[in-house]
């Protein structure tokens, strides 16, 4: 091989491994190497995991203007052939007597892939109206299907590593969970045996107001304790997919603002403001869009202590978009990919109780009317929650 090629073939591998996404490395891969080799198109197949059969997972046009997907049909018998034989497949086609359309004359090249030594896919080009193959492009082609082979591996090793990385957080996770949700269900139990306890002694008796105040305790520690026994069944049922939705008209603006209501009977100091469009009524589960609403004001009073709310509602044809903002501190912006997680708590020094379920429950809720959540904040300014609910998830 000459200096030239070599260097060249150089510059073309170090393109393609430094390109991250898979799909854009083969578009490098059989882009630069147009020049000695010419075809119309290309595609890969791989077996289908479940079934027979073969899915096409990338193809491209590079010749002259077809559509990529549409024509990777025209592989799919010869790339069979490949997988099965286990070898290279070249199909010429006899040109008829008389003229001959382009589209007639179908040049095809398939190689079987190879994907972690096991057999699992093929790479065909076309060429239509030919020339015909040469040693030389035969060579070009079958360096390529060894570099996809190894592309496609890559690929496959990163979502593998994505979902262990997912997978070992999860589990860090739920270790932490343990040991908060100990915490969490002995602060209550404490303040709960602690007054009832003194309330008992029979060498001491208290006045009304004070009995009154201790009983008040007890009963907003007891109300404390269902609600976090209620969030861990609620997230296990979510999350095994065991929770029953009841949909119906919701109309989400009287939900909220009842939700508001209520919230503000135990936080009289909470300025909620609202800015609301004309709405169509939604088709949800009013019980468990109301959950969705007291998690994120628990939230913002837990994490935006002193800031006001404000919840803006506006909707196009089929879509409800609601922005829940507050004022506070914010989350960084190292944190906000995981909130949503189940346990997931944003780490740090902790003065607020909480398990890290609360998002978890809001973003199933969200997913289970086949709507949206996500979240956008700016450390020190606030932080918003926003949703977009179809009008009628069943369409
Ligand atoms: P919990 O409140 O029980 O910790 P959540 O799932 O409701 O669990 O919230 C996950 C994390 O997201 C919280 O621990 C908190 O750090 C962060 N968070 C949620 N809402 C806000 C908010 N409005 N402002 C700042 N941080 C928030």
């Amino acid at each position: 091989m000459d200096q030239q090629t070599l260097s060249f073939l150089h510059v073309v591998f170090q393109k393609v491994q430094r390109q991250q996404d898979w799909r854009a490395a083969l578009d490098i891969l059989f882009v630069s190497l147009r020049e000695s080799f010419v075809f119309d198109n290309v595609a890969i197949y791989l077996k289908e995991p479940q079934a027979e059969g073969l899915d096409v997972v990338y193809a491209r046009a590079v010749g002259r203007g077809k559509t990529a997907e549409a024509d990777a049909v025209w592989g799919q018998h010869i790339a069979s052939e490949a997988l099965e034989k286990g070898e290279m497949v070249l199909s010429e086609p006899k040109p008829l007597p008389g003229e001959n359309g382009r589209l007639d004359l179908v040049y095809l090249l398939a190689f079987p892939l190879y994907i972690g030594s096991k057999l699992s896919g093929a790479l065909v080009f076309v060429r239509f109206g030919g020339p015909a193959y040469s040693q030389l492009h035969i060579q070009t082609a079958s360096l390529q299907a060894f570099w996809s082979a190894a592309l496609i591996e890559r690929r496959d090793l990163q979502e593998a590593r994505a979902e262990l990385d997912s997978v070992q957080r999860q589990m860090r996770l739920q270790d932490d969970f343990v040991s908060t949700i100990s915490h969490e269900l002995r602060t209550p139990l404490g303040f709960i045996k602690g007054y009832s306890t003194s309330l008992l002694r029979e060498d001491t008796v208290w006045d009304r107001a004070t009995q009154r105040e201790f009983l008040n305790i007890i009963d907003e520690e007891a109300d404390r304790l269902t609600r976090l026994i209620e969030d861990m069944l609620e997230s296990a049922r979510l999350q095994s997919k065991t929770l029953q939705f009841k949909f119906s008209p919701v109309r989400i603006d009287a939900l909220i603002r009842d939700v508001a209501t209520r919230i503000n009977i135990h936080q009289p100091h909470l300025k909620i403001t609202f800015d609301f469009q004309i709405l169509p009524p939604l088709y949800g589960d009013g019980t468990r869009l109301s959950q969705v609403f007291e998690n994120l004001f628990s939230n913002a009073i837990k994490y935006a202590p002193n800031s006001e709310v404000v919840i803006s509602i506006s909707a196009t044809l089929n879509k409800i978009r609601i922005a829940f903002a507050d004022k506070g501190e914010g989350i960084s912006q190292d944190y906000l990919p995981f909130i949503f997680e189940r346990f997931y708590r944003v780490p740090g020094e902790r003065t607020v109780t909480g398990t890290g379920l609360g998002l978890y429950i809001c973003k199933q809720i969200i997913m289970a009317h086949h709507g949206n959540i996500w979240v956008e904040s700016i450390l020190g300014e606030g932080t918003t929650f926003i949703i977009e609910l179809p009008v009628n998830p069943l369409f």
